[in-house]
């Protein structure tokens, strides 16, 4: 079309059709309203009954959970994800490493032993019987961090391979009360401990240790103390993990102050550490530890289908939601099932209820609509990341992931949390979808807690595809805010990773899930309608990771 050639006919047209695409028109009402509240209570009857022990992988639970799972998927009549296949095997592995003897830390001062879990912990990732580090020297590289959009590179200049890399928790951010600056207190995916050991690994670091402190980690020693020791789930990657640094550990501040003085350093060079202009500093230490390692391998399952589109069948959306929870644990009052029913089980039987909405859409979607019940969420987020890191269908393809996990069981809502609020474009077809509704937005009301980064939808940020995690807020429909929040305290406090997480269909309200899920539901729906690309907005730390495959 040329400029001459546009009349004022066509102009109205062209108008008309623009006005017409921010409307409800451009949703599908059919596939909304079969999304009702017997489909997801049924599933999650099944889902969370005491018959699946708390769906845990590897167990019997995972057999009944992706039997029942691909079972859904074939009555629904969608096409397997994975070629012919309704899963994605995801191989696993559980290192439980014990320290023989305690790190030693060798410098100007002489020997210190530090002692194992209250003055340090260290895991391995590598896949193997025994991992020892002699001698390797201790280099200060400030908070560890290389963000392009911040101009900040805590490595340059640095050549970390043999030595071990100490770095602080969190980001330079935290505290400085200037939102510009790594979104100030707001954690940044740079803030987190997954991030440090990541770009250690990547510098090529022989080992990496975080400087606990409770502040800006938003959690107690005991914390890591408890977090760090024990069984571990990883990921089994085709290296055995040799890419990994080959210790991941944490000391505590007073051993990192005690560590710089006898260094001959001034500790304050941690806070210094904030500063554009620091520069990495030598620690004149060594740090040996050795591990003994305990490993089980195994496989577990994603579970994915495919509505293919009608018109643009090559590119994806992507629904994510983890079918599993802990399974069977330490008992409380007397139920040792941890039963998962807002955990996930919610999300996964909402997630079951938009495919059949998509199924049922006329007009049916044009972009292929993808739902992927990811694995192993509660080791790690594994299932996710094995999917991002072994994608199915090309990224640069993947339009957005929109994620569903734990929805509130206390009946609809007036407001939708979003987390993450402000990373992407997809915040602003939620808040079309929601004004719809009658609902307003809230943005994540803990942004330093880094709850964007805890759920699977992270997996894909990572990787660069824009990913949206909302769930219904405290502003109950029928009862207000403040018993909204009660009944959210009340979940946090008694059920939250519990056994009493269970499926009671006297005192639940799944209006509230059949609400949420509408929403998501259109949101997809008015996606896979469209042919643009939804971006990350400019800030977000994910933004240049699509930017580099998007537009090369
Ligand atoms: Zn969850």
């Amino acid at each position: 079309m040329t400029i001459n050639k546009f009349t004022p006919q066509l102009l109205a047209l062209v108008l008309l059709l623009m006005v017409q695409c921010q409307t409800p028109e451009n949703q599908s009402q059919d596939g909304a309203q079969s999304i009702d509240v017997s489909g997801i209570a049924n599933h999650i009857e099944v889902l969370a009954s005491d018959d699946y022990s708390g769906r845990m992988p590897f167990t019997e639970g995972e057999e009944k959970t992706v039997a029942y799972l691909t079972r859904a998927f074939t009555d629904l009549g969608l096409e397997p994800g994975n070629g012919d296949s309704y899963v994605q095997e995801v191989p696993l592995v559980e290192i439980n490493a014990t320290p023989q003897g305690n790190m030693v830390l060798k410098g100007g001062a002489g020997s210190r032993e530090l002692t194992y879990l209250d003055e340090f912990v260290a895991l391995t990732r590598r896949v193997q019987e025994e991992v020892t580090v002699a001698d390797s020297e201790m280099v200060f590289a400030g908070y560890g961090i290389v963000a392009p959009e911040y101009d900040w590179d805590d490595y340059q200049d640095l050549d970390v391979s043999g030595k071990t890399v100490v770095v602080m928790v969190n980001d330079p951010g935290y505290g400085s009360e200037d939102a510009t600056f790594f979104k100030g207190n707001t954690m940044t995916y740079y803030g987190r401990w997954t991030y440090k050991y990541e770009e250690a690994a990547r510098q090529g670091a022989e080992a990496v240790i975080i400087v606990h402190d409770d502040g800006p980690a938003g959690y107690p020693w005991e914390v890591v103390r408890g977090g760090w020791s024990g069984p571990n789930q990883y990921l089994k990657a085709a290296d055995n993990n040799q890419s990994r640094c080959a210790i991941e550990g944490w000391i505590s501040l007073p051993v990192a102050k005690e560590l710089f003085i006898s260094a001959g350093l001034d500790p304050v060079l941690m806070d210094q550490s904030k500063n554009p202009d620091f520069k990495p500093v030598a620690l004149n230490t060594t740090m040996s530890v050795q591990l003994s390692n305990a490993l089980r391998e195994d496989r577990s399952n994603n579970v994915i289908a495919v509505i293919p589109g009608t018109e643009r069948p090559d590119e994806y959306i992507i629904y994510s939601a983890h079918w599993d929870h802990m399974g069977v644990g330490q008992p409380i009052n007397g139920d040792s099932i941890y039963n998962g029913a807002e955990d996930n089980a919610s999300g996964v039987a909402c997630l079951l209820e938009i495919a059949q909405g998509f199924m049922e859409a006329k007009p049916a979607p044009k972009r292929s609509v993808v739902i992927l019940l990811v694995t192993a969420e509660e080791q790690g987020l594994l299932g996710s990341a094995y999917y991002a890191s072994n994608p199915i269908f090309p990224p640069e393809k993947t339009v957005a992931n929109l994620n569903m996990d734990a929805l509130g069981s206390f009946g609809p809502t007036k407001d939708l949390i979003v987390i993450g609020h402000g990373q992407s474009e997809l915040d602003d077809y939620v808040e079309v979808v929601a004004k719809n509704q009658g609902r307003y937005i809230v943005p994540d009301q803990d942004p330093e807690k880094g709850y964007f980064f805890r759920s699977d939808h992270f997996s894909f940020a990572k990787i660069g595809i824009p990913a949206m995690y909302a769930e219904g807020g405290l502003d109950s429909e029928a009862n207000g805010k403040e018993w909204g929040r009660t009944q959210k305290e009340a979940y946090t406090a008694n059920r939250y990773h519990k056994p009493s997480d269970e499926y009671n269909p006297e005192t639940w309200d799944l209006h509230g899930m059949v609400k949420d899920s509408q929403l998501f539901y259109q949101v997809g729906y008015t996606l896979a309608g469209e042919s643009t690309f939804p971006k990350w907005k400019e800030g977000s730390e994910f933004k240049s990771i699509r930017d580099a495959y998007m537009n090369p």
